[in-house]
């Protein structure tokens, strides 16, 4: 790695798989059975086990757990689903896909997640589902969510892909609820590389799962097959759930290591740092959030592109999360356009996410706040 003023080059995010993981991969690469077999079986039985027994199935990315809750669901043509303009672009994505009409509703600039108040004003007859994303790992307010999805009889695919070992008032995100889409892509608090699982309610909607993951095959007995729904090809391999299964041993460690980098972030920066600067630090949570990314919210003053080259400077990677939504060329060409969304245009704008995960150190989050702060002080 270069080395620029003797300090190694810091980036925003990690991944830590250990020795025993990389030994386990090993292991099924000689076993002979490589794509979807045993180890995807235990770690969706794993995954069912954390998330307090519901059905979990695995698939090769978070992007298509959500596509497939809502072909579950029965979302299709002429549906509309209502969700955030600040998400990674998969989320909105997949209405599409399944042939629905996305429809945004503004953020909340506290918490920068969905404005559930804004979300219940866009409902309309034809509003099917609803996707709340729990941005940087912070859920939106639960009760309130399910209290308007069931007074407007609305699915709820909640987009938790950043939210693994995330809570609400002490209950796991995912352990209830509706559909929860989890993301194991290699930025993730935990990761399979690529790869995603989707929490379900009912042992019919996980046998549906299965055939919207393989083709729409089932099986019966040794060479019974029959097709009745239009599947694809979304299976996890086993190599990549042997990796998953090394990860989710070390969740709870993740999880509280992240929180704590995230709290030495609060101190580093200190009581004056808004006033200081104009920025805005996030919400500090450190009940329900499991610290997926730190975010803040440069000043109108700075372009964010200055700022990220100024921090290369300092050897300190610098990511932002995300583009609002509506405004690509996609979207635009559905009729959105700029000014909206005022509070998700300004975020999109300004949103930056400093380095944090589970090898940094306080040293690292020490020298990441002074290099913010030097910047902006400039
Ligand atoms: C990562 C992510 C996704 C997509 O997950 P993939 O596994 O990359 O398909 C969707 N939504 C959000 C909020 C994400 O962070």
């Amino acid at each position: 790695m270069t080395a620029i003023k003797n300090q190694i080059f810091l980036p925003f995010s990690r991944p830590t798989i250990d020795e025993a993981t990389i030994a386990a991969v090993g292991e099924v690469l000689r076993s002979g059975w490589i794509t979807s077999g045993p180890k995807v079986q235990a770690f969706e039985a794993l995954l069912s086990t954390y998330f307090g027994g519901r059905p979990v199935r695995t698939f090769n990315s978070g992007t298509c757990t959500m596509e497939i809750a809502l072909r579950i669901a029965g979302i299709g043509i002429g549906d509309e689903v209502i969700t955030t303009p600040i998400s990674w672009v998969a989320t909105a994505n997949v209405i599409i896909e399944v042939g629905a009409i996305p429809v945004f509703a503004d953020i909340d600039p506290i918490t920068r997640n969905i404005d559930l108040g804004k979300m219940e004003a866009a409902i309309t007859p034809r509003t099917k589902a609803i996707i709340p994303v729990y941005l940087s790992g912070l859920p939106v307010d639960m009760d309130r969510l399910y209290a308007i999805a069931k007074k407007h009889h609305l699915r709820v695919i909640e987009d938790a892909a950043q939210a693994i070992g995330s809570c609400w008032q002490g209950r796991r995100i995912g352990a209830f609820g509706d559909f929860a889409s989890f993301s194991f892509q290699a930025n993730k608090n935990i990761t399979t590389g690529e790869g995603g699982c989707l929490v379900l309610n009912t042992v019919e909607e996980a046998r549906l799962a299965e055939k919207y993951r393989l083709q729409g095959v089932t099986r019966n007995g040794l060479d019974g097959i029959d097709v009745d729904v239009l599947g694809g090809k979304y299976n996890m391999t086993d190599m990549t759930a042997a990796i998953g299964l090394g990860q989710m041993a070390n969740i709870e460690a993740i999880t509280a290591h992240r929180c704590a980098l995230a709290q030495h972030y609060f101190s580093a920066f200190g009581d004056t740092f808004e006033t200081d600067t104009g920025a805005q630090l996030p919400v500090a949570d450190f009940e329900n959030s499991n610290w997926h990314l730190f975010q803040i919210i440069l000043p109108d003053h700075i372009k964010r592109a200055d700022f990220m080259t100024k921090m290369m400077e300092h050897n300190i990677g610098i990511g932002f999360h995300y583009a609002p939504i509506h405004l690509f060329t996609l979207y635009r060409e559905r009729g959105f356009s700029e000014g909206m969304f005022p509070i998700a245009e300004r975020v999109g704008r300004q949103t930056v996410t400093l380095p944090l995960f589970y090898a940094m150190t306080t040293a690292d989050v020490e020298r990441a706040a002074d290099a913010v702060k030097s910047v902006l002080q400039q």
